[in-house]
């Protein structure tokens, strides 16, 4: 531990730091077991989080009040509990439902399963969960449902009042993601109340209280939670306070909600973390963690550690590495274990199932275990200081996972996270003065770091035609505005007036996929292709088909050549998707062709929604048997707009976007790496050294002027001509 020091300790401690130095955690000294145990046990466990004290409190609220707003620390019971109060008090009686949202596909999974659990249900029935393309619920039995926000979103489409549901809570509001800023945006005023003083959280419940009115005038009997892990500042609390104060008037008339908003801070027991920084700055933070957590391990009494990483690449290889160091005898006891979303169910209930006896489990995540999911059992925190994010640059049109430096608030719930069991310590592998001096307040919202295409076709389908002037609750760059009204007219989905067309923008908005590809499905109905173009589309939605395990990328690459389709990716995916059905959709046909199974079987679940959907849309499911070339159309139909065009063969084959004429490269992982066909239409575009087009097909030119004339005619004067 040498290297770290304690603001206090060896240096003088300024002031600034955390606020004064004080952190507030609500913690309830459990026992770090939950699952496997008795009802009893279980309700006992239930009555102890800090949430079961305001249980009265809260059901008052509700029941009195159009919109609550309650704030409580991470693991304070708030996901998992105020959904069974609500319940119990027969929110759900009658057929109603109770909704919760989360912004993460992994924490709706993960909560549902958890609040089955305690219900002694099976997940599926009384308790389900809705994430895109999984839909574990019935219409009969489900009583309590969490779902993301963004299928909340979609639902609105179908169903503006949202008519099935008697409470909406939306969880984790400080998260800022794209899905609740659009809900926030629905809204037509925001409060003017506004302004710099106020913090996110303020701005996002007086956003969605409005949205609660705006619905509630036609739905009285609708009740909105919006719940949140944040109060940044202690003038934050007293806000809310003097607001509870107020809200609390007499009530008018029986059964009419108060339309002002309830505000419910959650208070628990708190114990202190310590917090520990670097003294010089980290240039591998990879390693500091690991060598971090092995310092933890040698020196500190027992305690499980929550180490926070990027992404999947940088945890595999620090769960190599600290695996590594235990097997070698040296670091006997632990027991590391990867988080992401992406996770495998079974990989999930390794990381909640308590840590046995004599063992120290090292928990390797990324922000995931920040606020959205609570582990039990942690004492010590390893906050590497970063994060990754999405971020789209509307000029080149590329969006991609960067790693970038994680804001204070982020590094508070992280350290909090040290402290839910007794007193913890937190080591930030950054030096104090880059917290004081250099680390922003808060993060980026994700809606000013996204592509909005689809935001854009969402807002269109829900009726709001001024997307421009719309009062978006943080407000998006124009040049990523003007990008997705491009993209979207050129797709044919607005028209002059950038109305949605009828049918096609309507279908557009209602397949849950990128425009894109959506645009490919529509167009392959009448070229006769649609059951190999739903494929495709299906196996597009998934991260990816092929199994990749750390030096064995040779054995792929040969492997991937019994697919290899001349025409390209897509209808490579058509191959390996035949080659899965001649096995009987055997595991061991995909071990033997490095194909991940998983993904596989995921693929196919998609491609039947894929299959519904688009029954319903009425187009008809058609197969062009081994005509290829229309296939290549249907998809050119949709990515006309990513066309590219050999201009050297040297260097691997340098390609320029017909668009915007960047220089592009096609990915080694595509099967037309090195083959350098003149036209190529590709999926995406990933920066790493190079701009690389991923999953890539091969196209005739002349399909582009059939497949969008506006675009090719008045964009680039005579781009086909040379
Ligand atoms: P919040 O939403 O306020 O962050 P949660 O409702 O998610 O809190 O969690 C409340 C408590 O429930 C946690 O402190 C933990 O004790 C327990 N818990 C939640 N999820 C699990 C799980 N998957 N396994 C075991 N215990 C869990
Ligand atoms: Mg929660």
């Amino acid at each position: 531990m040498s290297r770290f020091w304690k603001p206090g300790a060896e240096k003088p401690r300024l002031l600034e730091d955390e606020e004064g130095g004080v952190l507030f955690f609500s913690a309830s000294p459990l026992s770090s077991s939950s699952s496997g145990y008795g009802r009893t046990n279980i309700e006992m466990l239930r009555q102890r989080l800090p949430v079961y004290k305001y249980r009265t409190a809260i059901l008052y609220l509700v029941e009195t009040h159009a919109t609550t707003i309650i704030v409580g620390e991470t693991g304070s019971g708030k996901t998992t509990q105020i959904p069974q109060f609500l319940k119990e008090a027969g929110w759900a009686d009658e057929g109603r439902v109770i909704a919760c949202t989360q912004p993460r596909r992994l924490a709706v999974q993960s909560v549902a399963s958890r609040v089955a659990e305690e219900m002694d249900v099976k997940l599926g029935e009384e308790v389900g969960y809705t994430i895109r393309f999984e839909d574990i619920t019935n219409n009969d039995l489900t009583r309590i449902k969490f779902l993301t926000d963004g299928v909340l979103l979609r639902e609105m489409m179908d169903d503006p009042l949202l008519s099935k549901y008697s409470v909406i809570m939306v969880d984790e509001a400080h998260e800022r993601s794209l899905s609740t800023d659009i809900l926030l945006g629905l809204l037509k005023k925001v409060p003017i109340l506004l302004d710099n003083a106020l913090n996110t959280i303020v701005y996002l419940t007086l956003c969605l209280t409005m949205l609660s009115t705006q619905i509630q005038r036609r739905r009285p009997d609708l009740r909105l939670i919006i719940s949140s892990a944040t109060i940044e500042a202690r003038s934050m609390a007293d806000f809310f306070v003097s607001r509870t104060r107020r809200s609390q008037g007499p009530e008018k008339e029986e059964n009419i909600p108060v339309t002002e908003p309830a505000i419910l801070s959650v208070e628990g027991r708190g114990f202190n973390v310590e917090i520990f920084y670097v003294e010089e700055p980290v240039s591998d933070y990879l390693q500091k963690a690991v060598s971090t957590v092995l310092s933890i391990h040698d020196q500190e009494p027992g305690g499980d550690i929550l180490v926070f990483l990027t992404g999947q690449d940088d945890i595999d290889a620090a769960v190599q590495l600290l695996t590594e160091e235990s097997q070698h005898g040296r670091q006997k006891g632990l027991m590391v274990l990867p988080l992401y979303s992406g996770l495998s169910r079974a990989d999930q209930e390794l990381v909640f199932s308590p840590t046995p006896r004599g063992k120290r489990k090292v928990v390797i995540s990324t922000n995931i275990a920040e606020t959205s999911l609570t582990l039990e059992g942690i004492v010590y925190v390893v906050d590497s200081g970063f994060s990754k994010q999405r971020f789209y640059n509307p000029i080149s049109d590329i969006e991609n996972l960067v790693i970038v430096p994680i804001s204070k608030a982020s590094a508070r719930q992280r350290a909090g996270r040290a402290g839910r069991i007794r007193p913890g310590k937190c080591y930030r592998l950054y030096t104090e003065e880059y917290f004081l001096k250099e680390m922003s307040a808060v993060g980026i919202p994700e809606i000013q770091r996204s592509n909005l295409v689809s935001a854009v076709i969402q807002l269109k389908a829900l009726g709001i035609d001024n997307v421009l002037g719309f009062d978006w609750p943080a407000s998006p760059s124009s040049e990523a505005m003007i990008r997705a009204l491009e993209v979207l007219y050129s797709l044919g989905v607005l028209d002059d007036d950038a109305k949605l067309t009828s049918p096609e923008g309507f279908q557009v908005a209602e397949i849950p996929l990128d425009p894109m590809i959506s645009k490919m499905i529509l167009a392959s109905n009448q070229l006769g292709c649609s059951e190999e173009v739903i494929t495709i589309a299906a196996f597009l939605s998934i991260q990816s088909i092929w199994y990749t395990a750390k030096g064995a990328e040779k054995e792929l690459d040969e492997t991937k050549l019994r697919f290899a389709a001349a025409e390209g990716d897509h209808v490579t995916f058509l191959n390996v998707y035949k080659g899965f059905l001649q096995s009987n959709k055997s595991s061991k046909w995909c071990h033997n062709n490095f194909i991940n199974y998983h993904a596989m079987k995921k693929a196919l679940e998609v491609r039947e929604q894929l299959r519904r959907t688009a029954q319903r849309l009425g187009i008809a499911l058609k197969s062009c048997d081994d005509d290829m070339q229309v296939v290549r159309k249907a998809v050119t139909a949709g990515f006309f707009a990513n066309a590219c065009r050999l201009e050297a063969y040297s260097h691997n084959g340098m390609y320029k976007t017909v668009r915007t004429s960047q220089e592009v490269y096609i990915h080694p992982s595509s099967v037309l790496f090195r083959v350098n066909p003149k036209w190529v239409v590709y999926n995406s575009l990933v920066s790493t050294d190079r701009q690389y087009m991923r999953n890539v097909i091969s196209i005739d030119p002349s399909w582009l002027r059939e497949a969008a004339p506006h675009f090719y005619q008045y964009q680039q004067p005579n781009p086909l001509a040379r």
